[in-house]
């Protein structure tokens, strides 16, 4: 069969216009040499997308495009002042201009119009891109990366519509089936990598390490039979956490250079946290399974989706993702195999009631056979109290730290829960309900933050809301930034404040530093807010220890300790709610990401009451789903 990209050439009138095409991923570019063309070509466009469901895009053959400085004046000059515009960045091999700014509306203009003139004058095709509103010089340098080398960009992008539609590694559709096997997450939590097969696809669905092991534990595993790097199409990330994504640069340290998929902004907090964990390793004084090249070239090769965008990622299964309510950008994954075969929803990890930062997952699919859903909190005596009853609870325990003028550090992961607790921190003060304090918002913590401006479509309503109108609680001028070892010793010498730092199980970073030094100050106190993995310093202090090793130190705690619940995980209660909910009702449920009774619990429960076929896998279990 004709390749689809010679396919759609062969439909223009004026193929002789075109003058190179190639894939972009699923979706296809051509380039055209006649000025024309590229102004009035629009409608002949129109139709071949109409008639190849294909995303078609056409762009100017470089040998139009006006030099860069021309280019960038023009759109300085154009486009008004209050566009904010913060950078161009230039990807001469794909003709594209991108341009980054604070109110992207205006650079895009009504109806478009500011953005097709652009385009008309320039024949620079533009990318326009919101930009955080907190500056942050590591989310523009990571935005940058994706965009430093776009003839190597082309390719690559090339290379994976090959993939998808020129390559067939077996034909016989007749022996069609769908297997999928349990690298990690399964009876337990952390190290989250599944492999997704079809006779076509090698599909690996997360990557990610056990942050509380230092063993081989820690990593998936990638020995099993099944699993080979050269063999793999895709990898497709459910969000940021180092528990699904942590592991990812070393796939690329041993040679797999193939797509990386997931939404921008788990893009953006992916290699942050990736880049924070060679960090911490370098400051510990080991070395890490990866360094900041490969963190470098998963950047290069992550191909960014929308919630809802539906994409061919092989030749045989199309994904699409789906709000997890989780954090930011945290996504449930959807894979249409075989054309209708099955449908596969893995939940990655998810929240079904709204947040203060988030809108709670979504539920509504065209089609799912089987549903693999995390067991964070799969047993009912982990149901956690009313969210507000919660806040109430960290309201009284803040006023209690602040009134006796100690320091109040709560350990975090970088994304999640510590947006959340600004939010919560910026009411309380707002309001007046606590005297305001300063805010220490530690290194990554913040970076993170600045993110949460960029992307305002994936948050909650009301924050959403908020930040278009320019009042965004992030920006509350109590929040301070701190990066380097001095400003946090001032930190510690100083007065009483609020203190947000990583890592948030007490296993490295800041929080480890802040937690030695406030120790001996029994006015001083520790709020947990996040999940705490088994074994962790932080889920032993949590149940009472007070011997525990912080970067091979043992320490007597004597400050205070006080656990919320604001957990980003659904809880018991929630996990059966969205069993209801969801529709259509899948004839599987498969539970993993949880200790083992929590898996094993929860199958049962559904079973129960759902009366559908559960299982809750064990490690390195290889199943087929049809
Ligand atoms: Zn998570």
């Amino acid at each position: 069969m004709t390749p689809i990209l010679e396919q759609v050439i062969n439909e223009i009138p004026k193929s002789k216009l075109i003058t190179s095409q190639n894939y972009e991923g699923a979706n296809l570019v051509l380039y055209t040499k006649s000025r024309d063309f590229f102004k009035e070509g629009k409608t002949d466009i129109r139709k071949l997308v109409d008639k190849f469901k294909k995303r078609i895009d056409l762009r100017a053959d470089s040998s139009l495009l006006i030099d860069q400085k021309s280019a960038e004046d023009y759109v300085r000059k154009s486009v008004p002042k209050s566009a904010d515009i913060t950078q161009i960045t230039f990807e001469p091999a794909r003709s594209l201009m991108i341009i980054d700014a604070r109110n992207p509306n205006d650079v895009i203009g009504s109806k478009g119009s500011t953005a097709k003139d652009i385009k008309r004058k320039t024949f620079w095709t533009p990318e326009i891109r919101r930009d955080s509103i907190v500056k942050s010089k590591i989310t523009n340098l990571i935005r940058t990366t994706l965009h430093e080398d776009s003839t190597e960009r082309r390719k690559f992008l090339n290379e994976v519509g090959k993939r998808i539609y020129e390559f067939n590694r077996s034909r016989k559709k007749s022996e069609m089936w769908v297997r999928i096997s349990c690298l990690g997450a399964a009876q337990q939590v952390g190290r989250s990598a599944f492999l997704l097969q079809t006779p076509e696809s090698n599909i690996l669905i997360d990557c990610g390490i056990n942050p509380a092991s230092n063993s081989e534990e820690a990593y998936p595993r990638i020995n099993l039979p099944e699993f080979s790097i050269p063999d793999l199409d895709a990898v497709v990330i459910s969000h940021a956490h180092i528990d699904h994504c942590g592991f990812l640069p070393y796939l690329f340290k041993y040679g797999y250079n193939g797509p990386v998929y997931c939404t921008a902004p788990t893009r953006d907090i992916m290699a942050m946290s990736q880049l924070d964990m060679t960090f911490i390793a370098l400051a510990q004084g080991q070395k890490n399974i990866f360094d900041s090249t490969d963190v470098k070239k998963v950047v290069k090769n992550t191909i960014s989706l929308k919630y809802g965008e539906v994409t061919d990622i092989t030749p045989d299964v199309r994904l699409t993702l789906h709000n997890a309510g989780h954090i930011l950008g945290s996504a449930m994954c959807h894979f249409n195999v075989g054309d209708g075969f099955h449908n596969f929803l893995y939940s990655g990890d998810y929240k079904v009631v709204d947040t203060r930062i988030l809108n709670g997952a979504s539920h509504v699919f065209p089609r799912v056979e089987t549903f693999m859903t995390e067991s964070t909190y799969g047993n009912p005596e982990r149901t956690s109290p009313d969210r507000a009853i919660s806040e109430a609870e960290f309201q009284k325990y803040a006023e209690k730290i602040i009134k006796r003028k100690g320091k109040l550090l709560i350990p975090v992961l970088g994304v999640g829960r510590a947006q959340e607790i600004m939010i919560l921190i910026e009411e309380l003060f707002r309001k007046k309900k606590i005297k305001d304090i300063p805010v220490y918002v530690d290194g990554m913590v913040y970076d993170i933050t600045a993110i949460h401006t960029a992307y305002p479509e994936f948050l909650s309503d009301t924050l959403r809301d908020q930040i278009y109108a320019g009042k965004s609680p992030f920006e509350a001028e109590f929040f301070k930034q701190v990066g380097s070892y001095k400003e946090r010793e001032k930190i510690i010498q100083g007065g009483p404040c609020i203190i947000i730092a990583t890592s948030g199980m007490l296993v490295g970073g800041p929080s480890v530093q802040y937690l030695s030094k406030l120790n001996d100050d029994p006015k001083n106190g520790i709020a947990f807010v996040v999940y705490q993995f088994k074994n962790s310093p932080g889920d032993k202090l949590q149940k009472g220890e007070r011997r525990i090793v912080l970067e091979n130190q043992q320490l007597d705690v004597k400050m205070e300790v006080a656990s919320f619940s604001l957990s980003g995980h659904a809880v018991f209660g929630e996990l059966m709610d969205y069993m209801t909910k969801l529709k259509p009702r899948p004839r599987k449920v498969l539970t993993v990401h949880g200790e083992k009774s929590m898996t094993i619990n929860l199958a049962r429960e559904i079973h129960k009451k759902f009366r559908i076929e559960t299982l809750s896998p064990k490690p390195v279990d290889c199943l087929r789903l049809r």
